[in-house]
């Protein structure tokens, strides 16, 4: 099967150039900012627009904290998550991809029990095809989700497990701490995640090498091939059909100027090799 790459986009300049751009990189997907990402108050967005991709996804607001123990930030996310949702719909995005949330403090258990409220409202208000997608976290401070048993919790806890998926980032997973470098360690990472969850949650991998070295839990992305995984690592994570067979979004830095160009050709290029053997 051959690989889905894409790009995250911006889309400053309207979804008309976000599409050329999306066809001039030759992507089979991508994915935009449901709103300003750091905000979360009520926006106007264009609706109905007519999207030529069968596969494209949103990425929810930064500030999104499903797990917040402040009743106004818990809130005002639910309520921002529902307005993406249904706009999600009326584009026709497969998903919106979010941090699970932090718990600022009040514990991991408590926070968990936060986010499965919150989504179990948010399932429960509105039903939308458009996915809850959650991403895993490379765990900096009281951040959530950086672990299977988070994912676990919140999935089993869940009634209706229809309207959820998951994001696997690789810079998340190696700076949380999982060595996704060789097929050895690859394969202990990916058993040890999907022996916990069903791999059909499984959506969607955001490709990004990491500045940040393994366990440092810096969520800091770099160009494929230029950070800690390498190369050699990412060569490695094409061999898994796992990975080849979920649509791959590069969130790389977009600087210097034609980066998006170079480094989905690195993904072509590190896929080749290994078919070649
Ligand atoms: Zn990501």
């Amino acid at each position: 099967m051959g690989l889905c790459l894409g790009a995250h986009l911006f889309i400053a300049r309207g979804f008309l150039r976000t599409i050329e751009e999306a066809y001039r990189l030759g992507l089979c997907t991508f994915q935009i900012f449901s709103r300003n990402p750091r905000s979360l108050r009520t926006t106007k967005r264009p609706e109905n627009v007519r999207i030529p991709f069968s596969v494209f996804f949103l990425h929810g607001p930064y500030l999104l904290n499903l797990a917040s123990p402040e009743e106004e930030i818990y809130n005002s996310s639910k309520q921002a998550l529902v307005e993406d949702l249904l706009w999600g719909d009326s584009i026709g995005a497969i998903g919106i991809v979010v941090h699970p949330g932090s718990h600022r403090g009040s514990g991991r258990e408590k926070g968990l029990y936060r986010i499965l409220y919150a989504l179990e409202e948010i399932i429960g208000k509105v039903n939308t095809k458009c996915k809850i997608i959650l991403e895993n976290t490379s765990g900096s401070g009281t951040e959530l989700g950086s672990n299977p048993e988070d994912f676990k919790f919140i999935i089993d806890g869940l009634q209706d497990k229809s309207r959820i998926g998951m994001c696997l980032d690789t810079c998340h997973l190696f700076s949380a701490g999982f060595d996704i470098r060789t097929n050895k360690s690859i394969k202990e990472t990916f058993d040890r995640w999907f022996s916990l969850i069903d791999s059909s949650y499984l959506i969607l991998f955001h490709t990004n090498d990491s500045k940040g070295p393994l366990g440092s839990h810096l969520d800091r992305h770099t160009h494929i091939g230029e950070g800690e995984i390498g190369e050699g690592g990412f060569k490695n994570l094409l061999s898994f059909e796992l990975f080849r067979s979920r649509p791959l979004v590069i969130e790389t830095p977009k600087e210097p100027a034609g980066s998006d160009e170079k480094n989905i050709k690195k993904l072509k290029e590190l896929a080749e090799i290994d078919k070649s053997l």
